[in-house]
């Protein structure tokens, strides 16, 4: 379980950033049940076993990966699943492309689970009146369907993707616009997050972070 800071040693900041998957919920757990969800339908679909299915998918998520390191899009749930019925089929089946990424994000959702700790944290600071942002590495749409279903809504002022900004933490730049957005120096903030490789960046533009 993530070992979240204290409010005592958070309350002196004007805006407190979390990152989001991994740090307030499970990451793991969502995502290994919404995979196996969706391999199973798609082993049985293309008559092959969950081995080959497996195989495919970590196959077709490193092409992605590589080709498109360092933008949102390279963790597109979308695009590994339409990878994988190029590789099996030769040609693109539209329709079970936008299918595999219904049912990966529908378990995803279901299972997502808030660490306690992070919502406790969350509800001091909002208490307080100090301004909460994310900072996240994905997609817009999911990462809002997310706070969304973690019931997050009312007390964050802003959500941050890489996609919005073009650039994947450590990238200061996405830092630099959060910090904008909040019209904040980096000094009064603090980001939260469970990366060091990523989230830490935040050190960059001043901000205090905290592992978690
Ligand atoms: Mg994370």
């Amino acid at each position: 379980l993530p070992n979240f800071p204290n409010i005592k040693d958070l309350k002196h900041f004007e805006v407190v950033f979390f990152d989001l998957d991994n740090t307030i919920y499970a990451y793991d757990p969502a995502h290994k049940a919404a995979l196996e969800a969706t391999l199973i339908k798609f082993a049985y679909e293309h008559d092959i076993d969950m081995d080959t299915a497996n195989n495919l998918y970590r196959e077709a998520r490193k092409v992605i990966n590589h080709r498109l390191h360092g933008q949102a899009a390279s963790h597109s749930r979308l695009l590994y699943f339409k990878e994988m019925i190029q590789a099996l089929n030769h040609h693109t089946r539209f329709s079970d492309a936008l299918q595999f990424e219904k049912i990966y994000w529908q378990h995803f959702l279901t299972e997502m689970q808030i660490f306690p700790e992070a919502l406790k944290l969350i509800k001091q600071l909002s208490k307080r009146g100090i301004a909460l942002g994310i900072i996240t590495d994905l997609t817009t749409q999911i990462q809002l369907q997310k706070m969304k279903k973690l019931k997050l809504e009312t007390y964050f002022k802003h959500l941050i993707t890489s996609e919005e900004v073009g650039v994947e933490k450590p990238h200061s730049t996405i830092f630099y616009h959060a910090l904008n957005l909040f019209d904040a120096k980096g000094e009064a903030c603090a980001m939260i997050g469970d990366n060091t490789k990523t989230d830490q960046g935040a050190e960059q533009v001043g901000m205090q972070f905290f592992l978690v």
